[in-house]
């Protein structure tokens, strides 16, 4: 197919001038702008704006006759999440009593259906006292709880449950606590775990037994905040300056926990991803604040719970799940692409290839998406690679595109790079739909996975994929988000509204020094922390060379193959959006434990954490397949009921 350049007519000396330095500058484009948080720029006139009439020439590879999508993107306003969709569920479960619904209890709703605990959700203090563990949250006080429900929460721990709060501040619990006053403190940063406790025994790296909460320089920029004083029991955390941060007194066959923050909000903080200098990393290294939380939570339910069942994180009870994603972005790298995609082929190794279908050329570089494009795409896609979405233009300014209309389409969506910090006609739903629809068009596969170019991430990135028909995104660093584990995205990257799309944080990029190639041991280092509980290792390496990052992947999915499940994003993705719907309930008796599985949605090698020494004495139906792993046991293709007995 012979190329079809399209030029438009422009106006005015200086539109002759810009035009000549914007050429210079594409053909000077021989290498990619690194992977880092889009510039601030200070200049008003940023993102993405109108074309002005003076805009240079547009130069676009045309493919004739291909015009598209023609639907139209809508996004409606969201309802807000209701609290009861976490409502149901037996009481063997985690209970949560909310005690202010407008707070961030959705935050730790994501957290803990990641971490795998089962819970629910209740404003009713009565029927949150039918479980054994239960969780005051926000706060605990006379202020949000009458006399009664005070008197009836603090003898939990007495009579043989476990009583969790965020914020105990006051109603007359101190003493079940063991604590003297909460101090409301806006200068705490870290939180440390100096004690030697069965609880947090596995928290043995450095950044586990010391996380971050807020930034040190900035403390106050996180919510409240409290310590507690005359601590009966050694505090199992405290903060940076030594004050008691998390109390933990025994009592009968459970615990007392009064945490001092707000773990929601924590959990928000990274999930939305506005820990703003928080995280102690961009990317390539450890950061599992977050996920020490969880880990914590998920500790302590196992203790405590007459019967815990947990979900692991990993398909099929493997140690760690690692996805290879390659950021297909510049003119060279889609033949790369192939060299990649060949040696994943023959170690069995399925990649997701973000594509830029970069077809216009600018200030980044050439239209490389053009007829070569067509049978690579058709390749990858034969070697069992997926196909998915890296933007039209890779504006470093994404994150500030308007929204768009809902009906750009190919290929009358032109957004210009035309420098570092000023895209002309770029929209999100742009974005999302033109390239959606050609890599479609052209790769023969539904495209359910979208990376932005620079990780540069909208407000309204959330509702847009679901608008324009995504499932999945890698839109940001796992460093950045504080955590090692995939969460479930918000409307707007705030409190109020779940999508149903879920985010697979970068772990391991290839643009920092030293050059990937002498960076094998440093990844594998973070993927050793990472099997220890289930963290998600998903490694971005750029094709624009082969060489030593290509020997990299060699080396690393030779290292980690005999313990990791490899798959794409959308191969991980639909197996975590599919366990997150998962209900795990749990009836005992003196001897037995009888487990019962809700599997909403198609699930295989879904693993069951059940408690040492439980023996499985029968399960239905008959034909369920049921494997020991390491992590638990595995379910193979699990159906819609699934019911287990063990001898415990
Ligand atoms: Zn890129």
């Amino acid at each position: 197919m012979k190329r079809n350049w399209i030029y438009f007519p422009f106006a005015g000396l200086v539109a002759v001038a810009l035009l000549v330095w914007v050429a210079k500058q594409a053909f000077k484009s021989g290498e990619r702008p690194p992977v880092e948080k889009p510039i601030e720029p200070p200049a008003p006139k940023v993102g993405s704006v109108p074309s002005p009439s003076a805009a240079p020439a547009v130069e676009l590879h045309r493919f004739p006759g291909v015009i598209g999508p023609t639907n139209v993107s809508h996004i409606p306003p969201p309802p807000p999440t209701d609290w009861r969709r976490y409502s149901s569920g037996g009481t063997n479960r985690l209970a949560i009593l909310l005690t202010e619904p407008d707070s961030a209890w959705l935050g730790l709703a994501h957290g803990l259906r990641t971490i795998g605990v089962p819970f629910v959700l209740t404003t009713n203090t009565a029927h949150a006292l039918t479980h054994r563990v239960v969780l005051v949250y926000p706060q605990l006080s006379g202020a949000v709880l009458a006399a009664p429900e005070l008197r009836a929460l603090a003898a939990h721990p007495r009579t043989g449950g476990t009583l969790i709060a965020a914020n105990v501040l006051g109603g007359g619990l101190e003493g079940i606590f063991g604590f003297a006053q909460a101090v409301p403190s806006k200068a705490h940063y870290e939180i440390g775990f100096p004690t030697q406790h069965p609880l947090t025994a596995g928290f043995t790296h450095p950044r586990e037994r010391v996380i971050r909460v807020a930034e040190p320089k900035n403390p106050a920029a996180i919510a409240g905040t409290h310590h507690y004083t005359q601590p009966a029991v050694p505090p199992l955390a405290i903060y940076e300056d030594g004050s008691a941060a998390i109390l933990l007194r025994p009592w009968e066959a459970g615990y007392a926990c009064a945490l001092g923050f707000d773990p929601g909000y924590l959990l928000l903080l990274g999930h939305n991803n506005r820990e703003e200098g928080i995280a102690r990393a961009y990317v390539n290294q450890f950061e599992p604040s977050l996920d020490v939380l969880l880990r914590l939570f998920k500790e302590l339910y196992r203790a405590a719970a007459p019967a815990p069942v947990t979900l692991g994180t990993v398909p099929f009870g493997r140690q760690l799940p690692v996805l290879i994603t390659h950021d297909v972005d510049y003119n060279r790298s889609l033949t790369n692409a192939l060299a990649y995609a060949e040696f994943e082929a023959s170690v069995g190794v399925r990649a997701t290839y973000f594509t830029q279908v970069k077809y216009l050329r600018d200030f980044n570089d050439t239209a490389f998406f053009n007829d070569t494009a067509p049978p690579i795409l058709q390749r990858l896609r034969a070697l069992g690679h997926e196909l998915a979405s890296h933007t039209v233009c890779h504006s470093k300014v994404f994150s500030r595109f308007p929204l768009g209309t809902g009906t750009e389409c190919y290929p009358d969506y032109q957004p210009f790079v035309r420098t570092p910090i000023l895209t002309i006609g770029g929209s999100v739903l742009g974005e999302l739909r033109a390239s959606k629809f050609l890599l479609e068009k052209f790769g023969g596969q539904e495209i359910v996975s979208f990376r932005p170019g620079h990780l540069s991430n909208p407000y309204a990135l959330p509702q847009a994929l679901v608008a324009t028909g995504y499932r999945h995104s890698s839109s940001v660093t796992a460093n950045d988000s504080l955590t090692h584990l995939p969460f479930q995205l918000n409307h707007d990257r705030a409190r109020a509204a779940e999508t149903p799309v879920f985010e697979f944080p970068v772990t391991i990029e290839d643009e920092e020094q030293p050059p990937l190639g002498q960076r094998v041991q440093a990844a594998l280092d973070v993927a050793r922390e990472l099997a220890r509980y289930g963290g998600l290792m998903n490694v971005l390496i750029h094709p624009d060379i082969t060489g030593h990052k290509l020997q990299f992947e060699r080396d690393f999915v030779a290292a980690l193959k005999p313990v990791a499940w490899f798959g794409t994003v959308n191969d991980f993705a639909s197996w975590w959006a599919a366990r997150n719907e998962v209900a795990v309930d749990v009836e005992v008796s003196a001897n037995f434990a009888v487990v019962s599985l809700l599997v909403p949605q198609p699930l295989n090698g879904l693993t069951l954490q059940v408690p040492a020494g439980w023996r499985l004495q029968s399960f239905e139906p008959a034909g369920l397949k049921v494997t020991p792993a390491d992590a638990g046991l595995v379910l193979d293709q699990v159906p819609p009921q699934a019911r287990l007995v063990f001898r415990r």
